[in-house]
């Protein structure tokens, strides 16, 4: 059989779900090639024969012409001898036992399932749950790999004879869609008025009758519930919800009625309308639509279920916020929807699929034309962050109010979504839950564990528990630099750098309280060479909630409250319960209340991001700074800045022109700090992470600022600036171990 050649294909990566069998199946019959494909625990599988010529343009169109989910890692090819086999065969799929493949994140619905939704003549004619090979729910609603309909919230909702044809139809675009379905036989709808009783009638038709009458609908969405309304209406949700202040999110019918809100670059288009569907935050339009946001930014998503479209329909947008109990995981089930929104919720709109995992709706900003992950979830999540090494079997836990962690696969770190805040009891739950799926999930023996240096945080003690449990080495990483080896996994560095790594507070290898540290170091070892000089905190943790506090211990430590007597004063003066902290985010905190700012604030991170919005555009000079060398640290004066800054108040300076200068002075300080660590190290790449890189004002200034001093200067796009990108870091320090 000179005339033919056969070949031998291992394709490692996510193929499976995606619809890459259909695109297989449909180039051996465009190239006329015989042979199998199966699915294997690495990927795919596959033996072509046919004429030389045709085999060999196989795997070039393959990599061209990929479904647009799958991601094709590597293809290895070996010349086998050829067998006469005809026909094209797809065979089941082997080592299930092993499970190792990639699960898809949920992916918002395509053009062509839309298309036929709003299809008269389609049998899928406003069917809430039609998806296909190309679009639908996934991590959500999988339970265990491989990924069939058996071992997903599908399971419970046998196909239908067309269905069926469909499924099994290889050059239909359901072929092998695991949750295909139609209004035959897939789940349904019900709508229950807010006392929880059952109403006739079209469920959608009466959520929108609710909605119009000024009325709060609990969703149930893909990854969680949401509670929707008018955006005229914002106000009774906050109050309901006894959620003030904090910015709300808009989910907008399409993208001319997000333009109608918000101004749009073309890249931020792209991620709006992406298939992640994630929060986008947008600059507002004037006049500015009243009560969702403080800030000139409003969140903006785009439906991504066909549920949502019908939901949509005649409203250009609506509010649409997570409906959990205030720091708990957002409901997931109907019951507990429905007896936890009691007096919140006017009616519910609710379906018969099961949410197996929750997953929030993840939030984004663009900046310079990339993402800038501020909440990683739906939609991303489980998608790995590749890193530069073997992270295998490792298992790092994350730190505690943003919590998150990160499982180590080969070479790819698989992030949890968003889980909040630890110290609350079912978000503890919900990640040892998570932590668990993970595992089984993508069958991961844990071999190594990390976790933040804090004995008191929750995630601290969880990975303790599974070291020991498990009995493999536990690697403490320190929080500052577990964030700068976030940042340089995330931009794919590995040799040493600096960091800049500015963020609320976190526990230092001193056993002080640090928050604004210029480090320099790699995955093994790092060095402090930056910092501020501490600030006092009275009652602790309470500072946070309450910036007015922070700002009394700046003039307290800068010589201005001597002869006061009030009850602050004393607590720091005798230093009771006053730990020291070299941080950032409460020296802005504390700056924001010296300038007038609301005390206590709504939400955690409230007080830094309306001080960047108090700035005054166009502003040039910056206060004065004060650097001392301690320890061999480069440090700044604190007290000199606080007395800098009210002397200028005092002359009459604005709050708006004072809280630029305060903000120049700290690119300043990043500036001056990073040039005394270049002197130090000789380094040169500087990489930017915490949570105050959140700060727009700040952000592109440093960048500009350090590149400038020819620097090289990094920032995050993959994973959050935030406590939630620190599980990235920990499993980078506990790989370099
Ligand atoms: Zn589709
Ligand atoms: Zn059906
Ligand atoms: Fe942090």
């Amino acid at each position: 059989m000179a005339d033919r050649s056969r070949i031998h294909l291992e394709v490692e990566g996510l193929v499976q779900g995606v619809g890459f069998r259909p695109t297989v199946h449909r180039l051996t019959t465009q190239l006329g090639l015989s042979g199998f494909i199966r699915n294997t625990p690495q990927g795919a599988e596959l033996e072509l024969e046919g004429p030389p010529a045709q085999v060999a343009q196989f795997v070039p169109l393959l990599q061209q012409q990929a479904p647009v989910l799958a991601r094709i890692r590597r293809v290895s090819t070996v010349s086998i001898p050829p067998t006469g086999e005809t026909g094209f065969h797809i065979l089941p799929s082997v080592g299930q036992d092993t499970p190792d493949t990639q699960v898809s994140p949920d992916v918002g619905i395509c053009e062509d399932c839309l298309r036929e939704m709003r299809d008269p003549t389609d049998r899928r004619y406003r069917h809430p749950f039609l998806n296909c090979t190309n679009c639908g729910p996934r991590f959500t609603i999988i339970q265990s790999v491989p990924y069939d309909r058996e071992s997903t919230a599908m399971g419970a909702f046998p196909m239908c004879k067309d269905c069926q044809r469909e499924y099994t139809d290889i050059t239909n675009r359901r072929y092998h869609a695991q949750p295909t379905c139609c209004p035959n036989c897939g789940p349904t709808l019900t709508y229950l008025d807010g006392a929880g009783h059952g109403v006739d009638g079209d469920p959608i038709q009466l959520a929108q009758a609710q909605l119009r009458a000024g009325g709060i609908v609990a969703v149930k969405g893909l990854g969680g519930f949401h509670l929707a309304c008018l955006p005229e209406h914002a106000s009774l949700l906050r109050q309901r919800k006894e959620r003030e202040g904090k910015p709300l999110a808009l989910m907008c019918a399409d993208v001319d009625a997000a333009r109608t809100l918000c101004r749009l670059s073309p890249e931020e288009e792209a991620v709006l309308t992406s298939w992640r569907r994630p929060i986008v935050l947008l600059r507002k339009r004037d006049p500015a639509p009243d009560g969702l946001s403080h800030t000139p930014e409003l969140g903006l998503m785009l439906p991504y279920t066909p549920l949502h479209y019908l939901l949509m329909e005649g409203f250009p947008a609506l509010v649409m916020t997570s409906a959990n109990p205030s720091d708990c995981p957002v409901f997931k089930d109907n019951q507990a929807a429905v007896e936890g929104l009691q007096g919140i919720a006017d009616g519910f709109l609710l379906h018969n699929r099961d949410i197996v995992t929750r997953c929030d709706d993840s939030l984004v900003r663009v900046f310079r034309g990339k993402e800038y992950p501020l909440r990683r979830s739906r939609g991303y999540v489980p998608q790995p962050v590749e890193v530069s090494c073997h992270v295998q079997g490792l298992l790092a836990c994350g730190a505690e109010q943003k919590a998150g962690f990160a499982l180590g696969k080969g070479r790819d770190a698989l992030l949890s979504q968003h889980m909040g805040d630890l110290k609350n009891m079912e978000t503890l739950e919900h990640y040892q839950q998570q932590l668990h799926h993970f595992r089984t999930l993508f069958g991961v023996e844990v071999t190594g564990v990390a976790c933040d240096l804090h004995p008191d945080y929750l995630s601290t003690q969880v990975a303790h528990q599974l070291a020991r449990d498990l009995d493999v080495p536990l690697t403490q990483v320190q929080h500052h630099h577990a964030h700068m080896l976030s940042c340089m996994a995330d931009n794919g560095l590995t040799g040493p750098c600096i960091g800049l790594i500015w963020d609320g507070t976190g526990l230092g290898s001193d056993g002080t309280i640090w928050g604004a540290e210029c480090l320099a170091g790699d995955a093994k070892w790092f060095r402090r060479l930056g910092s501020i000089s501490p600030i006092r905190l009275p009652g602790g943790d309470a500072c946070a909630r309450d910036p007015a506090r922070i700002a009394h211990s700046l003039r307290f430590e800068a010589g201005l409250e001597a002869d006061s007597q009030d009850l602050l004063t004393l607590q720091l003066r005798a230093g009771l319960n006053c730990p020291p902290a070299s941080s950032m985010g409460r020296l802005f905190d504390g700056v924001y209340a010296l300038l007038g700012g609301i005390s206590p604030i709504h939400y955690e991170g409230e007080s830094a991001i309306r001080l960047e919005h108090l700035a005054q555009a166009g502003v040039t000079q910056a206060l004065p700074l004060e650097l001392e060398t301690v320890d061999e640290v480069c440090r700044l004066n604190v007290p000199a800045l606080t007395i800098a800054l009210l002397e200028r108040q005092n002359q009459g300076q604005s709050p708006h022109l004072l809280a630029a200068q305060f903000m120049n002075a700290m690119v300043e300080l990043a500036v001056q700090q990073c040039q005394f660590a270049r002197a130090h190290t000789g380094l040169d790449r500087v990489v930017l992470s915490g949570g105050v890189f959140q700060n727009m004002y700040l952000l592109p200034r440093i960048l500009d600022a350090l590149n400038a001093q020819g620097l090289r200067a990094y920032h995050h796009s993959r994973v959050s600036t935030n406590d939630e990108g620190i599980a990235l870091g920990q499993l980078m320090a506990a790989a370099g171990r």
